[in-house]
Protein backbone atom coordinates (compact mmCIF):
# COMPACT_ATOMS: atom_id res chain seq x y z
CA UNK A 1 0.00 0.00 0.00
CA UNK A 2 1.31 3.39 -0.58
CA UNK A 3 1.95 6.43 1.44
CA UNK A 4 -1.39 8.47 1.38
CA UNK A 5 -3.28 5.06 0.82
CA UNK A 6 -1.61 4.39 4.50
CA UNK A 7 -2.82 7.71 5.98
CA UNK A 8 -6.30 7.59 4.67
CA UNK A 9 -6.39 3.94 6.41
CA UNK A 10 -5.36 5.12 9.63
CA UNK A 11 -6.78 8.51 9.50
CA UNK A 12 -10.50 6.42 8.91
CA UNK A 13 -9.77 3.69 11.88
CA UNK A 14 -8.87 6.26 14.03
CA UNK A 15 -12.41 8.34 13.29
CA UNK A 16 -14.42 4.81 13.37
CA UNK A 17 -12.72 4.39 16.87
CA UNK A 18 -13.77 7.53 18.26
CA UNK A 19 -17.65 7.64 16.90
CA UNK A 20 -17.79 4.29 18.70
CA UNK A 21 -16.75 5.23 21.69
CA UNK A 22 -18.82 8.66 21.44
CA UNK A 23 -21.30 9.00 24.20
CA UNK A 24 -23.45 11.64 21.42
CA UNK A 25 -25.33 9.55 19.58
CA UNK A 26 -28.46 11.64 18.38
CA UNK A 27 -32.16 9.92 18.12
CA UNK A 28 -33.28 7.65 15.75
CA UNK A 29 -35.75 8.13 13.36
CA UNK A 30 -39.39 7.32 15.18
CA UNK A 31 -41.68 8.24 12.27
CA UNK A 32 -41.12 5.09 10.40
CA UNK A 33 -41.30 2.47 12.86
CA UNK A 34 -39.05 -0.36 11.28
CA UNK A 35 -35.94 2.65 11.25
CA UNK A 36 -37.14 2.40 15.70
CA UNK A 37 -35.77 -0.32 16.18
CA UNK A 38 -32.20 0.51 14.55
CA UNK A 39 -29.26 -0.04 17.26
CA UNK A 40 -27.72 4.21 17.72
CA UNK A 41 -24.42 2.55 18.54
CA UNK A 42 -23.74 1.14 14.86
CA UNK A 43 -21.09 3.17 12.98
CA UNK A 44 -19.63 2.57 9.72
CA UNK A 45 -17.40 4.34 7.62
CA UNK A 46 -16.02 3.38 3.68
CA UNK A 47 -13.83 5.84 1.75
CA UNK A 48 -12.47 5.03 -2.31
CA UNK A 49 -9.89 7.71 -3.06
CA UNK A 50 -8.87 8.61 -6.49
CA UNK A 51 -6.83 5.62 -7.01
CA UNK A 52 -9.33 3.04 -6.10
CA UNK A 53 -7.92 2.15 -2.52
CA UNK A 54 -10.63 1.61 0.00
CA UNK A 55 -10.69 2.07 3.61
CA UNK A 56 -13.09 1.69 5.68
CA UNK A 57 -14.12 1.39 9.89
CA UNK A 58 -16.62 -0.61 12.27
CA UNK A 59 -19.90 -1.38 10.48
CA UNK A 60 -18.58 -0.67 7.00
CA UNK A 61 -20.15 -4.09 5.24
CA UNK A 62 -23.84 -4.09 7.50
CA UNK A 63 -26.44 -2.70 4.90
CA UNK A 64 -28.46 -0.34 6.17
CA UNK A 65 -31.47 1.81 4.76
CA UNK A 66 -29.99 4.54 3.06
CA UNK A 67 -33.30 6.54 2.52
CA UNK A 68 -32.78 9.99 0.78
CA UNK A 69 -29.78 9.49 -0.56
CA UNK A 70 -31.40 7.72 -2.61
CA UNK A 71 -32.65 10.88 -4.50
CA UNK A 72 -29.58 11.42 -5.64
CA UNK A 73 -29.53 8.73 -7.74
CA UNK A 74 -33.18 8.97 -9.59
CA UNK A 75 -32.21 12.59 -9.60
CA UNK A 76 -28.80 11.03 -11.70
CA UNK A 77 -31.61 8.87 -13.31
CA UNK A 78 -34.42 11.67 -13.74
CA UNK A 79 -31.95 13.99 -15.28
CA UNK A 80 -30.68 11.47 -18.15
CA UNK A 81 -34.04 11.05 -18.87
CA UNK A 82 -35.44 14.52 -19.26
CA UNK A 83 -32.58 16.84 -19.31
CA UNK A 84 -32.46 20.37 -17.56
CA UNK A 85 -36.42 20.32 -18.98
CA UNK A 86 -36.59 19.03 -15.32
CA UNK A 87 -35.79 22.02 -13.40
CA UNK A 88 -39.57 23.33 -14.87
CA UNK A 89 -40.99 20.56 -12.43
CA UNK A 90 -38.53 20.86 -9.73
CA UNK A 91 -36.30 23.88 -8.44
CA UNK A 92 -33.08 24.05 -6.98
CA UNK A 93 -32.46 26.18 -4.01
CA UNK A 94 -32.37 25.26 -0.65
CA UNK A 95 -35.18 25.47 0.99
CA UNK A 96 -34.31 26.28 4.69
CA UNK A 97 -37.15 24.12 5.83
CA UNK A 98 -37.61 20.85 7.19
CA UNK A 99 -37.22 17.74 4.87
CA UNK A 100 -41.24 16.91 5.16
CA UNK A 101 -42.05 20.39 5.38
CA UNK A 102 -45.28 21.65 3.09
CA UNK A 103 -45.53 25.32 4.46
CA UNK A 104 -43.20 26.08 1.25
CA UNK A 105 -45.76 23.85 -1.02
CA UNK A 106 -48.57 26.23 -0.90
CA UNK A 107 -46.31 29.82 -1.36
CA UNK A 108 -44.53 27.96 -4.59
CA UNK A 109 -48.16 26.62 -6.27
CA UNK A 110 -47.15 22.99 -5.83
CA UNK A 111 -43.62 23.50 -7.50
CA UNK A 112 -41.12 22.13 -4.66
CA UNK A 113 -37.87 24.27 -3.90
CA UNK A 114 -35.54 21.05 -4.44
CA UNK A 115 -35.03 17.43 -5.54
CA UNK A 116 -33.71 16.56 -2.20
CA UNK A 117 -36.38 17.42 0.11
CA UNK A 118 -39.54 14.60 0.40
CA UNK A 119 -41.86 17.04 -1.85
CA UNK A 120 -39.62 17.15 -4.44
CA UNK A 121 -38.31 13.77 -4.32
CA UNK A 122 -41.74 12.09 -5.15
CA UNK A 123 -42.32 14.78 -7.96
CA UNK A 124 -38.60 13.28 -9.51
CA UNK A 125 -40.00 9.95 -8.73
CA UNK A 126 -43.27 10.72 -10.35
CA UNK A 127 -40.95 11.52 -13.29
CA UNK A 128 -39.20 8.75 -13.68
CA UNK A 129 -42.72 6.65 -13.08
CA UNK A 130 -44.34 7.97 -16.09
CA UNK A 131 -44.93 5.77 -19.16
CA UNK A 132 -44.25 2.78 -16.51
CA UNK A 133 -45.62 0.36 -14.40
CA UNK A 134 -44.46 0.99 -10.92
CA UNK A 135 -42.57 -2.24 -10.51
CA UNK A 136 -40.86 -1.22 -13.52
CA UNK A 137 -39.98 2.13 -12.28
CA UNK A 138 -38.56 0.24 -8.84
CA UNK A 139 -36.49 -2.49 -11.08
CA UNK A 140 -34.82 0.41 -12.84
CA UNK A 141 -33.94 2.34 -10.27
CA UNK A 142 -32.30 -1.32 -8.42
CA UNK A 143 -30.62 -2.08 -11.40
CA UNK A 144 -29.19 1.37 -11.43
CA UNK A 145 -27.97 1.22 -7.94
CA UNK A 146 -26.78 -2.37 -8.71
CA UNK A 147 -24.98 -1.09 -11.61
CA UNK A 148 -23.22 1.95 -10.07
CA UNK A 149 -22.26 -0.21 -6.90
CA UNK A 150 -20.91 -3.26 -8.86
CA UNK A 151 -22.91 -5.79 -6.98
CA UNK A 152 -25.84 -7.32 -7.87
CA UNK A 153 -26.72 -8.81 -4.51
CA UNK A 154 -28.41 -4.79 -3.31
CA UNK A 155 -32.03 -5.20 -2.56
CA UNK A 156 -35.04 -3.60 -0.87
CA UNK A 157 -35.57 -4.05 2.29
CA UNK A 158 -39.35 -5.09 2.26
CA UNK A 159 -40.31 -4.59 6.00
CA UNK A 160 -38.93 -0.88 5.70
CA UNK A 161 -40.93 -0.02 2.80
CA UNK A 162 -44.40 -1.21 4.44
CA UNK A 163 -43.28 0.59 7.56
CA UNK A 164 -43.06 3.84 5.86
CA UNK A 165 -46.22 2.79 3.85
CA UNK A 166 -48.77 2.18 6.50
CA UNK A 167 -47.24 5.72 8.46
CA UNK A 168 -46.54 8.15 5.86
CA UNK A 169 -48.92 10.65 6.42
CA UNK A 170 -46.89 13.66 5.98
CA UNK A 171 -45.44 12.30 2.27
CA UNK A 172 -48.84 11.32 1.49
CA UNK A 173 -50.48 14.88 2.02
CA UNK A 174 -47.31 16.42 0.04
CA UNK A 175 -48.18 14.26 -2.48
CA UNK A 176 -52.12 14.69 -2.85
CA UNK A 177 -50.85 18.59 -2.51
CA UNK A 178 -48.77 18.43 -5.53
CA UNK A 179 -51.36 16.74 -7.09
CA UNK A 180 -53.80 18.94 -6.59
CA UNK A 181 -51.77 21.79 -8.49
CA UNK A 182 -51.14 19.10 -11.05
CA UNK A 183 -47.56 18.69 -10.52
CA UNK A 184 -47.56 14.88 -10.39
CA UNK A 185 -48.70 12.88 -13.15
CA UNK A 186 -49.33 9.67 -12.00
CA UNK A 187 -51.51 8.68 -9.28
CA UNK A 188 -50.53 9.29 -5.70
CA UNK A 189 -50.25 5.74 -4.38
CA UNK A 190 -48.39 4.84 -7.46
CA UNK A 191 -46.02 7.32 -7.34
CA UNK A 192 -45.79 7.36 -3.20
CA UNK A 193 -45.19 3.51 -3.58
CA UNK A 194 -41.81 3.60 -6.00
CA UNK A 195 -40.97 6.21 -3.87
CA UNK A 196 -41.23 4.66 -0.54
CA UNK A 197 -39.43 1.73 -2.22
CA UNK A 198 -36.56 3.21 -3.26
CA UNK A 199 -36.06 5.05 0.32
CA UNK A 200 -36.34 1.32 1.73
CA UNK A 201 -33.59 0.07 -0.75
CA UNK A 202 -30.81 -1.09 1.84
CA UNK A 203 -26.62 -0.80 1.62
CA UNK A 204 -23.46 -0.83 3.26
CA UNK A 205 -20.71 2.02 3.24
CA UNK A 206 -19.03 0.10 0.88
CA UNK A 207 -21.79 -0.31 -1.52
CA UNK A 208 -22.97 3.54 -1.30
CA UNK A 209 -18.97 5.01 -1.62
CA UNK A 210 -18.23 2.75 -4.78
CA UNK A 211 -21.87 4.06 -6.20
CA UNK A 212 -21.23 7.34 -5.65
CA UNK A 213 -17.70 7.54 -6.73
CA UNK A 214 -18.80 8.67 -10.73
CA UNK A 215 -19.67 12.29 -8.72
CA UNK A 216 -16.55 12.55 -7.33
CA UNK A 217 -14.57 11.68 -10.62
CA UNK A 218 -16.23 14.22 -13.86
CA UNK A 219 -19.01 11.65 -14.03
CA UNK A 220 -16.67 8.27 -14.52
CA UNK A 221 -16.29 5.70 -11.96
CA UNK A 222 -13.06 5.11 -12.25
CA UNK A 223 -13.21 1.26 -11.18
CA UNK A 224 -15.33 0.53 -14.39
CA UNK A 225 -14.30 3.68 -16.94
CA UNK A 226 -18.02 4.17 -17.57
CA UNK A 227 -19.28 7.01 -17.76
CA UNK A 228 -22.31 7.53 -16.03
CA UNK A 229 -23.39 11.21 -16.65
CA UNK A 230 -20.88 13.87 -18.69
CA UNK A 231 -18.72 16.60 -16.20
CA UNK A 232 -20.58 19.42 -16.55
CA UNK A 233 -23.67 17.08 -15.12
CA UNK A 234 -21.73 15.74 -12.29
CA UNK A 235 -20.48 19.40 -11.11
CA UNK A 236 -24.44 20.51 -10.88
CA UNK A 237 -25.41 17.33 -9.09
CA UNK A 238 -22.65 18.10 -6.53
CA UNK A 239 -23.53 21.73 -6.43
CA UNK A 240 -27.20 20.74 -5.73
CA UNK A 241 -26.00 18.24 -3.06
CA UNK A 242 -23.58 20.89 -1.63
CA UNK A 243 -26.76 23.74 -0.99
CA UNK A 244 -29.44 21.17 -0.32
CA UNK A 245 -28.53 17.56 0.76
CA UNK A 246 -29.13 18.73 4.33
CA UNK A 247 -32.29 20.08 4.45
CA UNK A 248 -32.46 22.59 6.86
CA UNK A 249 -29.13 21.55 7.92
CA UNK A 250 -27.16 21.98 4.35
CA UNK A 251 -25.83 25.29 5.38
CA UNK A 252 -24.01 23.99 8.98
CA UNK A 253 -22.60 20.92 6.82
CA UNK A 254 -21.02 23.08 4.32
CA UNK A 255 -20.00 25.08 7.42
CA UNK A 256 -18.39 22.30 9.19
CA UNK A 257 -17.87 19.58 6.39
CA UNK A 258 -16.96 21.36 3.15
CA UNK A 259 -18.22 18.91 1.09
CA UNK A 260 -21.26 18.44 -1.22
CA UNK A 261 -23.32 15.38 0.69
CA UNK A 262 -26.94 13.49 0.85
CA UNK A 263 -27.94 13.05 3.99
CA UNK A 264 -31.16 10.28 5.31
CA UNK A 265 -32.90 9.34 8.10
CA UNK A 266 -31.69 5.99 8.01
CA UNK A 267 -28.73 7.94 9.25
CA UNK A 268 -26.42 7.57 6.05
CA UNK A 269 -24.39 10.50 4.16
CA UNK A 270 -23.01 10.11 0.62
CA UNK A 271 -20.45 12.61 0.41
CA UNK A 272 -18.34 13.78 -2.23
CA UNK A 273 -14.62 15.47 -2.35
CA UNK A 274 -14.27 16.43 -6.09
CA UNK A 275 -11.06 14.52 -7.82
CA UNK A 276 -10.18 13.30 -4.49
CA UNK A 277 -13.10 10.77 -2.68
CA UNK A 278 -16.30 8.77 -2.57
CA UNK A 279 -17.14 8.89 1.11
CA UNK A 280 -20.20 6.96 3.17
CA UNK A 281 -20.71 6.93 6.78
CA UNK A 282 -23.99 5.73 8.64
CA UNK A 283 -25.14 6.48 12.16
CA UNK A 284 -28.36 5.90 13.14
CA UNK A 285 -29.06 8.21 15.11
CA UNK A 286 -30.09 12.11 14.06
CA UNK A 287 -29.80 15.98 15.01
CA UNK A 288 -33.05 17.90 15.09
CA UNK A 289 -32.65 18.56 11.26
CA UNK A 290 -33.01 14.96 10.83
CA UNK A 291 -29.31 14.35 9.45
CA UNK A 292 -27.07 11.65 11.40
CA UNK A 293 -24.99 13.01 13.97
CA UNK A 294 -21.87 11.09 14.08
CA UNK A 295 -21.75 10.52 10.67
CA UNK A 296 -21.38 14.76 10.38
CA UNK A 297 -18.75 14.94 13.16
CA UNK A 298 -17.15 12.27 11.53
CA UNK A 299 -16.91 13.77 8.16
CA UNK A 300 -15.84 17.09 9.96
CA UNK A 301 -13.12 14.55 11.28
CA UNK A 302 -11.92 13.28 8.32
CA UNK A 303 -12.12 16.51 5.80
CA UNK A 304 -10.36 18.62 8.49
CA UNK A 305 -7.36 15.48 8.67
CA UNK A 306 -7.15 15.23 5.28
CA UNK A 307 -7.47 18.89 4.18
CA UNK A 308 -10.70 17.77 1.42
CA UNK A 309 -13.04 20.67 2.16
CA UNK A 310 -13.48 22.28 -0.81
CA UNK A 311 -13.47 25.52 0.56
CA UNK A 312 -9.50 25.17 1.91
CA UNK A 313 -7.83 24.18 4.78
N1 LIG B 1 -38.44 8.04 3.39
C1 LIG B 1 -38.17 9.21 4.19
C2 LIG B 1 -39.34 10.16 4.11
O1 LIG B 1 -39.84 10.33 3.02
C3 LIG B 1 -36.93 9.87 3.70
C4 LIG B 1 -36.55 11.10 4.49
C5 LIG B 1 -35.07 11.21 4.67
O2 LIG B 1 -34.34 10.25 4.53
O3 LIG B 1 -34.60 12.32 4.99
O4 LIG B 1 -39.75 10.74 5.06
Amino acid sequence: MNKPALHLNLVVKDIADEMRRRPDRGEVASYIPELARVDPKHFGIAVFDDEGNLACGGDCDMPFSIQSVSKVFTLTLALGRYGDRLWQRVGREPSGSAFNSIVQLEYERGVPRNPFINAGAIAITDMILSGHQPREALGEILRFMRFLAGDATITIDEAVAASEQRTGYRNIALANYMKSFGVLDNAVDLTLGVYFHQCAIAMSCKQLAMAGRFLAHNGRNPATGMSVVNPERARRINAVMMTCGHYDGSGEFAYRVGLPGKSGVGGGILAVAPGKASIAVWAPGLDAAGNSHLGRVALEALTKRLGWSIFGA
